[in-house]
This record gives C-alpha cells, sequence and structure tokens, in this order.
C-alpha cells in the first residue's frame, strides 16, 4: 500500500476501488475523488458519452421534486443515499423556499461523511447519518433523525439515484415500504432510478457491476411498482428530464442520456 493509500485508509476510505459517492462527484465535475473513480466514469463515457449531463440532469430533478414537494406542504426530509456535499444539496434547494425546512442526510460513504459534517456544521435544521439505508429500522432510529424529524407531520422521503445500486436480493421494495410506513399521511415519496431503457443502458449498468460490485438498472414498469399505491403526482415515472420541467422538453427527440435515469414523486394518502 502507497503512503496516501494508508492515510486515506486511516479514515476508512479505500481509494484502490470506486465508490459511488466519489465517482457521482467525477460527474458532477466535483473534486472528491480518486484516480480510479475517474478511471470507472471514463469507462462510462465510453458508453454514454453524455454521462455527466446525466448526472445534472438528475440534480436538477432533484431541485424540482423538493420544490414540488414544499408545495405540497412537506417541511422535512430524510435523503436517503444523498452523496458527497455538492451544489444545490437538498436543504439549500428546500430553504431557499422556506428557511424552517429541516433534512436528514443518510449515507454510508466513509468520505460523505467527513465533507458531509464539516459542510452541514453550519447550516442549522440539517444533519447526517452514517448509515446504511438498507436498515431502516436502525436509521429511523438514530438520534440525528429522532431529534430533528416529527412523525406527526408529513416527511418527504428521498431515494434519488441510488436504488439501482440495491440487487433484487437486497429488497429494495421492502425497504421502500418500511420508510413509507413510519410517516404520516401527506408524506411524499421521491425515486429516481437508472433504467433499463437503450441496449447502452444494458452496457452500463454491466460497467456498474464489474467495477462498482453494485448495478440493476430496472424497467419502467418496475420504477414505478416501487410507489405501490401511492398516488403518483403528473406526469407519473418519465424520464428525468420530462418530470415537471421549468421549460418545454420534446419527449419525441430524448437521447439515450436522458432516458437513462427515470423518476417520480407520489403521495401518501
Ligand atoms: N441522492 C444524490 C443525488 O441523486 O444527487 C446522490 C446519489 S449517489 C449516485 C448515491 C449515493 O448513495 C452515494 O453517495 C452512495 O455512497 C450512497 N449509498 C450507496 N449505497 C448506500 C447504502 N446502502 N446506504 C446508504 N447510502 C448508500
Amino acid at each position: 500500500m502507497t503512503e496516501s493509500q494508508q492515510e486515506w485508509a486511516a479514515k476508512g476510505i479505500d481509494i484502490t476501488v470506486p465508490s459511488i459517492a466519489r465517482a457521482y462527484d467525477v460527474v458532477l465535475n466535483g473534486k472528491d475523488n480518486f484516480a480510479v473513480d475517474r478511471a470507472f466514469v471514463d469507462e462510462l463515457v465510453k458508453i454514454v458519452p453524455e454521462i455527466y449531463d446525466v448526472a445534472t440532469y438528475n440534480r436538477e430533478v432533484l431541485r424540482r421534486g423538493v420544490h414540488y414537494m414544499i408545495s405540497q406542504g412537506v417541511r422535512q426530509f430524510i435523503d436517503l443515499g444523498s452523496g458527497l456535499p455538492t451544489v444545490q444539496n437538498t436543504h439549500q434547494v428546500a430553504q431557499e423556499v422556506d428557511p424552517e425546512v429541516r433534512v436528514v442526510y443518510v449515507d454510508n460513504d466513509p468520505m460523505v461523511e467527513v465533507h458531509g459534517r464539516a459542510i452541514l456544521a453550519s447550516s442549522p435544521g440539517t444533519s447526517v447519518v452514517s448509515g446504511d439505508l438498507r436498515d431502516p429500522a436502525a436509521v429511523l432510529a438514530s438520534p440525528e433523525i429522532t431529534d430533528l424529524i416529527d412523525f406527526t407531520q408529513p416527511v418527504g422521503i428521498m431515494l434519488v439515484g441510488i436504488l439501482h445500486h440495491l440487487h433484487d436480493d437486497e429488497d429494495p421494495q421492502g425497504i421502500v415500504d418500511a420508510y413509507m410506513a413510519a410517516v404520516p399521511s401527506g408524506s411524499h415519496l421521491f425515486i429516481t432510478s437508472f433504467c433499463a431503457s437503450s441496449a447502452e443502458a444494458r452496457e452500463a449498468e454491466k460497467q456498474f457491476l464489474a467495477m462498482l460490485g453494485t448495478g440493476r438498472f430496472r424497467t419502467e414498469e418496475e420504477i414505478t411498482a416501487w410507489f405501490g399505491g401511492f398516488e403518483l403526482a403528473e406526469p407519473g415515472v418519465v424520464p428525468n428530464p420530462l418530470w415537471r420541467p421549468d421549460g418545454p422538453v420534446d419527449e419525441a427527440s430524448l437521447t439515450v442520456g436522458q432516458k437513462l435515469m427515470y423518476g417520480g414523486i407520489a403521495r401518501k394518502g
């Protein structure tokens, strides 16, 4: 192990294999990544040249989705698989509408913990849980959540850009259901996910599996099924750029990259 690898390893960060959070940081043009993460993205670019734009579409729909949920009366969010702090994080997007909004970020990447805590230390109404979202009981019982979230009031449960990292045997549906069971009527569920919408998507999925060790892109129907019986807001589950866009988007001319991730928001009645 090199000296630099040892230094990072002491913080629980392995720089010899790509991490989901750091690879996402690469495509968002962040600085918190290593050569191994950039090598993974280089491989993805060969399959989907627009992969950097795909990350941007996802961040843009995150902003629109958070604003929508606020318009529906949600004032507290649990952002599961939140990623490394970047520009326009959930609390910034939300608090520009209402400074009283509270946000708990949940992620299991040690790099997110280091950076998240540093940034959020100065941000009122936010906290970070370093935990595994696949264990809803433990996440929901963590003091950062029980201190900040009022479970008698609507909560926005966000699983944005994460469920394609869970394999079927990890029971993503059971995980979604467990979070939604913990929140009251008027709460919302916000999901975006990579979608097996093209031959390129299937190739990208193989690359995820080979280099990140996770990757199961679902069909539009499978993504829709995660919302169960909840009431989907218009326009339903659609490619990210088509979900309540700020301006007109020509559906007929969507590119492979624009259709790589699908998303939607539903309300618990
Ligand atoms: N939600 C953000 C967005 O869409 O802009 C970030 C998405 S990023 C692609 C996925 C994040 O999920 C990464 O930061 C990764 O560390 C985190 N993650 C992956 N598996 C996780 C798990 N089991 N528990 C908690 N976080 C996880």
